[in-house]
């Protein structure tokens, strides 16, 4: 498929991206991105033309194959015409500059590279990767990346994958991280801000300000439990690397990112208040990031299953059990509009919470179908199956079975 059934603007025709490279020079007062970004592709048939999604930077030059092309910019899409027409393997370079803006939209707000009091923070769900890279901006269209960042040395900076190389030059310092395991241009991130390294244990990192220091020793002292839970019930952790950033200025919501989320200042109370999101960000690595969507409609793969698992931290955590938990998610959306159907809830309400209560209600009434053994071997099966993928609602039922039971959850607005 060319687009996204949901975000059609996102998303372009004529090749597949094979990997990103990324170099950026940030400078956090003037708020200003120098970027050169390498991409490596592969063109469908001959391309005498093709298009990046990109936001609005002044464009320096774009190299095809190493030769300058002619190209357009405007709308979101920089329009490329290289030299001669490619075929096969290409590469495109692509060098620029100016503030970062974040895209607008219509349902959530500004997403993308946004300044933060003192650094940055990338949230780009669901189309906010072009406000820092030209990228084929599809939920789908998954590749490896490597990012490099220069920035002034007191600034710490966090991407996605594993830091592979990094430099002190006096006033700036850079941090060459990489990401071999394929992913979505929306889950790619950088966090820049001044933080304090913290080690939690079993290979997971964090960076916070030192202010909120003790705070998240507390709050996120059991996500070592956690992790070891999930990989327990999930099967193992898909990456190579965890990383927790939690930025000085307060955010709305957590970010998931591939191998990394994002909280805010008031996501640390010192009382575990948040651990539930804790659990619900972490959970998106297999159900999300690893096993990616190969549409935006099929959302409830993510955020349904990520819910799910709050419940089961809940229940192995010492806290009321996930049929508590699934009793209390029922009442509340059976006094809501029942106006849903959760394999299609449309672009407006793709992140509305009944598409997360439901679908967390859907796998909690599969579970008492299956009994405890079957179900967490049937998750393993799908995180298996579908590793570094993207899945649809159409292959869970076709590995789930039992459609009787399902069906309805999914395609019925009615609550079952
Ligand atoms: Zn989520």
């Amino acid at each position: 498929m060319v687009t996204d059934s949901y975000l059609p603007g996102h998303g372009n025709a004529g090749y597949r991206v094979r990997h990103y490279d990324l170099e950026l020079d940030y400078k956090p007062g003037p708020a200003r991105l120098s970027g050169r970004a390498l991409i490596t592709a592969e063109a469908d048939g001959t391309l005498p033309r093709f298009e990046l999604d990109f936001g609005a930077f002044r464009i320096n030059r774009v190299l095809v194959d190493g030769k300058p092309a002619r190209y357009t910019h405007g709308g979101g899409k920089l329009r490329v015409r290289p030299a001669k027409a490619v075929r096969g393997a290409f590469t495109v370079e692509v060098r620029y500059v100016g503030t970062p803006r974040p895209v607008r939209t219509r349902h959530w707000g500004d997403l993308g590279w946004d300044q933060l009091t003192d650094g940055s923070l990338v949230a780009s769900q669901p189309v906010g990767a072009p406000s820092w890279f030209p990228c084929d901006d599809r939920v789908s269209a998954k590749a490896p990346f490597r990012i490099a960042v220069t920035a002034p040395s007191p600034y710490t900076v966090v991407a996605n994958g594993v830091l592979v190389d990094g430099k002190v030059g006096g006033s700036t310092t850079s941090w060459v991280y990489a990401s071999d395991a394929p992913m979505a241009p929306y889950l790619a991130t950088v966090q820049i801000g001044q933080y304090e390294r913290v080690e939690l244990g079993g290979d997971q990192v964090a960076a916070v300000p030192a202010r909120l220091l003790p705070a998240f020793r507390h709050d996120f002292a059991r996500q070592p439990t956690m992790m070891a839970l999930f990989c327990d019930l999930f099967g193992d952790y898909p990456f190579d690397s965890y990383a927790v950033v939690v930025t000085d200025d307060p955010l709305e919501v957590p970010v998931e990112a591939q191998s990394l989320s994002i909280f805010g200042a008031n996501h640390v109370d010192g009382r575990r208040g948040f651990e539930r999101l804790v659990a619900h960000e972490l959970a998106h690595q297999w159900f999300g990031n690893s096993v990616g969507l190969a549409d935006w409609r099929h959302i409830w793969l993510n955020e349904g299953f990520a819910t799910y698992a709050e419940w089961l931290w809940s229940e192995s955590s010492g806290g009321p059990s996930a049929a508590t938990l699934a009793e209390h998610s029922r009442a509340v959306i059976a006094a809501l509009p029942q106006d849903i159907r959760l394999s299609d809830p449309g672009v407006a309400r793709m992140f509305d919470d009944r598409v997360y209560q439901r679908g967390a209600l859907t796998l909690h009434a599969l579970r008492e179908r299956l009994g405890d053994a079957a179900f967490f071997e049937l998750l393993r099966e799908w995180t298996s199956r579908h590793r570094h993928g993207t899945a649809t609602t159409e292959d869970f039922l076709a590995l789930a079975g039992h459609r009787d039971l399902l069906t309805p959850w999914l395609e019925s607005p009615r609550l079952p």
